[in-house]
């Protein structure tokens, strides 16, 4: 017997904690490596981190940091004060908002700050509006909260990007939130200036919170652009919680800093709840984060150019599939096709009904790791990360589309 199933009465897990569902990224990514430690040639396209190295000079700076013995003692739970100045100072670089470096809380990567936030501010029954296809650990972080997730949803037709009119129908006296992403993991999608603010200045007139994510903020293709939600819309500042980290920009996912940052009272009391929950961030992590954000962005625009040509390649590739219908992402590093129009049909004697079957399929058949879209709310579409080298890419993309080719009646 599973512990959901188990009677109240007799449960070992908690009911907050049982609820959450296992992540399904990081589900398909250890089926991968488990049939390629037993030989098989798995291309996965699962990742959501970058597939280059954390420049030295990064490294280099943690290398120096872990002979310093300053820091081989706790230090303050919001962070090194070195550090949430750069951030401050970073920010204003980079979109051109003006904080203290009071309002940054430096946190265990974007998902404690995300969840750090969410803690900070939701009461139990509290709604967040969570846009759709959404990253996985959106909503899950709003429950550990006591709050509600409420998904609006806009599919590929809409490019992928809600309205005021979705999320003004989605809105109710409970609504205490919504979450902002864009550039989007899982679809790439990028807001325009005039759509992220009239999305902010909805929130102000019906005096809601909005946590921003701006982890991509440097991924941007073409003619798209990024823009910060409190910089298009100041009127917001006073209920806005800006996500950020160095996971995306620095090629950095292992090295777990990212950071809110917020009104001060949002900060404080985010600062208390961490200091009983992790306490300061890894000493050596945030000394080379120092380093990172007060240096330049040319490792980032080296990834940038990589991930420009590969999305190039991919998304044409995708669209010639037969059902297959990818809107082509303007920012992030992932590609999220529709596959609704193979689903049902016969490939390799099997009937792929869903898009965690269709995943499935493609694992065994093709050797290739793809994200249902199950994982991120919105059945029938697959994620693809295209953070992964050229010859992998069109060799992953040949092998999906011979199988799919084959899809029957
Ligand atoms: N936000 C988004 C949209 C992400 O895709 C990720 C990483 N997958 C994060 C936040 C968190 O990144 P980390 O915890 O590694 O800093």
């Amino acid at each position: 017997m599973t512990a959901a199933a188990t009677p109240q009465s007799q449960s070992r897990i908690s009911a907050r904690v049982a609820a959450i569902s296992e992540s399904v990224t990081l589900a398909v990514d250890a089926q991968a490596k488990a049939l390629r430690a037993a030989g098989r040639p798995v291309i996965v396209f699962g990742a959501g981190e970058p597939d280059f190295p954390t420049p030295d000079y990064i490294v280099e700076a943690a290398v120096t940091a872990c002979r310093d013995t300053a820091n081989h003692r706790y230090t303050p739970s919001a962070g090194l004060p070195g550090l949430r100045e750069a951030i401050a100072a970073k920010t204003l670089r980079d979109s051109g908002y003006e904080v203290a470096p009071s309002q940054v809380l430096v946190t265990n990567g974007g998902k404690q700050a995300i969840y750090n936030a969410f803690a900070a501010i939701l009461d139990p029954g509290d709604e967040v509006i969570v846009p759709a296809p959404y990253w996985t650990t959106y909503p899950e972080s709003v429950r550990l909260a006591g709050g509600v997730p409420v998904d609006v949803v806009a599919d590929e037709g809409a490019d992928y990007k809600v309205t005021v009119e979705q999320l003004e129908a989605a809105r109710t006296e409970k609504t205490k939130a919504l979450l902002f992403v864009s550039p989007s993991n899982p679809t790439g999608a990028v807001y325009s200036a005039a759509e992220v603010e009239a999305i902010g200045r909805w929130a102000v007139e019906h005096d809601l919170w909005v946590l921003t994510d701006e982890i991509y903020e440097h991924l941007v293709y073409g003619d798209a652009e990024f823009h910060s939600l409190p910089v298009l819309v100041p009127e917001l500042r006073d209920k806005c919680i800006v996500v950020n980290g160095l996971a995306k920009t620095y090629a950095m996912t292992g090295w777990r800093v990212g950071w809110i940052i917020a009104p001060q009272d949002v900060v404080k009391a985010a600062t208390n709840h961490q200091s009983h929950a992790t306490s300061n961030v890894n000493n050596v992590a945030q000394a080379a984060a120092i380093t990172a954000l007060s240096g330049d962005l040319s490792a980032v625009a080296t990834m940038r150019e990589a991930f420009d040509r590969r999305r190039n390649l991919i998304v044409p590739m995708l669209n010639e599939i037969d059902g297959v219908v990818c809107p082509m992402p303007e920012g992030a590093f992932y590609a999220y096709p529709s596959v609704k129009g193979v689903l049902g049909k016969e490939i390799r004697g099997k009937r792929p009904r869903s898009s965690v079957e269709l995943a499935a399929l493609i694992l065994e058949e093709a050797e290739v790791a793809v994200v249902p879209g199950e994982a991120f709310g919105t059945p029938g579409y697959l994620r693809l990360s295209y953070a992964l080298g050229d010859t992998d890419l069109t060799e992953g993309l040949t092998r999906l589309q011979k199988l799919l080719a084959e899809a029957g009646a």
